[in-house]
This record gives structure tokens, C-alpha cells and sequence, in this order.
């Protein structure tokens, strides 16, 4: 039987990564809640850059494209490309989120990619926490 991939864009990576219960409206938020459940099942996932599976609920998509598409897009190639992955990889979905966490998030790159998404500052608010925390158990030790 043919497997069945979860299709996912590839800046949800980091989407998913920051992820706390926050999102366009409530149906969209609780979709939202559900596929990053799902994630930690650990599902083989197909790195895609036009709407997925978090799309399928999203107010701003439009006949299957995301109204934001160009700026979007953009955050999905560079993702890919800082990851060293190409559009419609398979793969599962703890590599894909650990290449994120390594080569974007706590290299610093996440602002270079999309520092001008309307989400930002959450995103930014929670590397600072962490990296805090980081430190505050370093200086303990
Ligand atoms: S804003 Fe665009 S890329 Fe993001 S979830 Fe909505 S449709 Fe998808």
C-alpha cells in the first residue's frame, strides 16, 4: 500500500517549533493545535511549498494559494535551503524539526528569514527565553 505523507510546508517547521495555541481565528488555531499533536507522533512528512495540511484551515488561503504566497514562499526556500533540503523531500518530521532547531532557530538565522512575518516577535520573545534559560543553567553549574 502506497504511504501516505503528511504534506507540510517547509517554514511551518519553524511555524510548529513556536507554536502556543495563537493563530489566525479559533478554527484555524484549533487545526493548528491538532497537526502539532500530531507531530509528535513522529509522521513522515513531504516538505512542499504551496498550501499543506495547516493551510487546509487557514482564512488567508484562496483557491488552494495563501494570499501572502510571494512572502511565504520565500521563508519556505530559504528554509530548504539553509536545511540542505529540496521541495517534495520525504523525511521524518523529528530530522526535518532538528535540521530547523539546529540551522535556523538557535544559529540566529530565524530573524534573517522571517523577521518581517506578522508572528515574529512571539517567535523572537521565545529564542530569548530559551537562550536565558540556557545561561541560567550554565551559571549553575
Ligand atoms: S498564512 Fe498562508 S502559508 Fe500561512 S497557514 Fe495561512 S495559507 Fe498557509
Amino acid at each position: 500500500m502506497k504511504q501516505k505523507f503528511l504534506k507540510i510546508r517547509a517554514h511551518h517547521g519553524m511555524c510548529l517549533h513556536f507554536f502556543e495555541g495563537k493563530g489566525y481565528n479559533d478554527e484555524f488555531t484549533g487545526h493548528m493545535q491538532k497537526i502539532y499533536e500530531k507531530m509528535q507522533e513522529n509522521p513522515e512528512i513531504e516538505l512542499v511549498v504551496q498550501g499543506d495540511e495547516i493551510c487546509k484551515k487557514c482564512p488567508n488561503l484562496e483557491n488552494g494559494i495563501c494570499k501572502t504566497q510571494e512572502l511565504v514562499l520565500g521563508y519556505d526556500k530559504e528554509v530548504l535551503k539553509k536545511c540542505g533540503l529540496v521541495k517534495d523531500m520525504k523525511i521524518s518530521w523529528k530530522d526535518f524539526s532538528k535540521l530547523v532547531e539546529e540551522r535556523i532557530i538557535f544559529s540566529g538565522e530565524r530573524q534573517n528569514i522571517c523577521g518581517n512575518c506578522q508572528w515574529s516577535s512571539i517567535c523572537e520573545k521565545k529564542v530569548e527565553e530559551s537562550l536565558l534559560e540556557t545561561k541560567k543553567n550554565c551559571d549553575t553549574l
